[in-house]
């Protein structure tokens, strides 16, 4: 097995043109290497060219990136269906299709046999561990968990090997996100939720749970943990960032892989806005609504919902 180092890679594979496909794949074009995102059909990835225009801007406005380079980047991204075009000279793959250990064996499959026997396979699941699919990549040794939260926001990302990892794939990782301006945060042991996903699925499971319950309201249990941690964002309005099908997806693997029963009330309070296509704020609505939210407001935590 060849092990490449990081200045040998120079194409990246972005599998998934979503909300973190999008992300993690004008991250790497803005570092300068040269990016491929692969989805299922044309109109995906015009919706995704459109999103990635908008990340950019954004990168411009919060002056990360200068104009010039922000144009760069957009030039070194090519959006494609054709999986053999797409894996064809690709060093290193970046998975980010929908979190479904099914969906997710599948791509790796079909790529793990398009791709050449040095491109490094990372998966950027928020709850799944690597040992789940390392056996759908058809190169275990050269596959890890490399993990992505809102780029635009942080540049924390994890690196959690499966038993199988070779140490050369780990290290590679590692200082491919150095290259890429992250900080990485090493999982030693397989996790599901890694360390800081971890701490936020109880937090969004347990909130989701006050709400189902009707302990409180949704802005109240929001104002409560923006208001006592000093946070500009409560659950609830993280959940509308990650999107309500995903949240709904982790849910369902908490419930069933980690039987924990407080997810499985959740799925059905969750249901209610993802079956009424209320997928938080890539679709305008969630438990807020988008462009401007209610807890952006500059009274949202001083205005209490119950009246004297
Ligand atoms: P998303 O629903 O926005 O995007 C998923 C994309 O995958 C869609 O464009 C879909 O068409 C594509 N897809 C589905 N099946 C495919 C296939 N067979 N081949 C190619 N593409 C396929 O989801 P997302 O929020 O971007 O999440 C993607 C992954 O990243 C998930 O594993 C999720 O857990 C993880 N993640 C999400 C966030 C977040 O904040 N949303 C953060 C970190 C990690």
């Amino acid at each position: 097995m060849k092990h490449i180092g990081v200045d040998d890679i120079r194409k990246v594979l972005i599998i998934g043109a979503g909300t973190m496909g999008q992300q993690v794949g004008f991250l790497c074009a803005a570092k300068g290497f040269d990016t491929t995102i692969y989805d299922l059909s044309q109109p995906i990835l015009d919706n995704a060219y459109a999103s990635i225009e908008k990340l950019s801007a954004l990168f411009v406005s919060r002056g990360l990136l200068s104009n010039d380079n922000a144009q760069d980047a957009i030039a070194r991204i090519t959006l494609t269906t054709d999986e053999r075009r797409a894996g064809e000279d690709a060093d290193f793959l970046s998975e980010s299709v929908t979190e479904s250990l099914d969906v997710k064996c599948r791509v790796l499959e079909k790529f793990g046999a398009v791709c050449p026997p040095h491109t490094v396979f990372t998966t950027n699941t928020s709850t799944l561990i690597p040992s789940l699919m390392a056996h759908a990549t058809g190169r275990p040794p050269l596959f890890a968990a490399f993990h992505f939260h809102n780029t635009v926001s942080t540049n924390i990302v994890d690196i959690m090997p499966h038993p199988g990892t070779a140490a050369e794939t780990v290290d590679l990782i590692r200082k491919f996100a150095i290259r890429l301006g992250q900080t990485p945060i090493l999982i030693k042991k397989e996790n599901h939720g890694y360390a800081f996903n971890a701490i936020l699925m109880n937090l969004c499971d347990t909130a989701l749970y006050l709400a189902a319950a009707g302990v409180s309201t949704i802005e109240d249990i929001d104002r409560a943990w923006m208001g006592i941690m000093r946070m500009d964002m409560g659950p609830f309005g993280i959940m509308d960032s990650v999107g309500l099908d995903t949240v709904l997806k982790i849910n369902e693997i908490w419930a069933q892989q980690l039987n924990d029963p407080k997810a499985m009330a959740n799925m059905e309070f969750l249901k209610k806005y993802t079956d009424a296509g209320k997928l938080g704020k890539k679709t305008g609505e969630g438990f807020y609504t988008y462009p401007n939210p209610a807890f952006k407001s500059k009274d949202f935590i001083s205005t209490a919902s119950v009246k004297n």
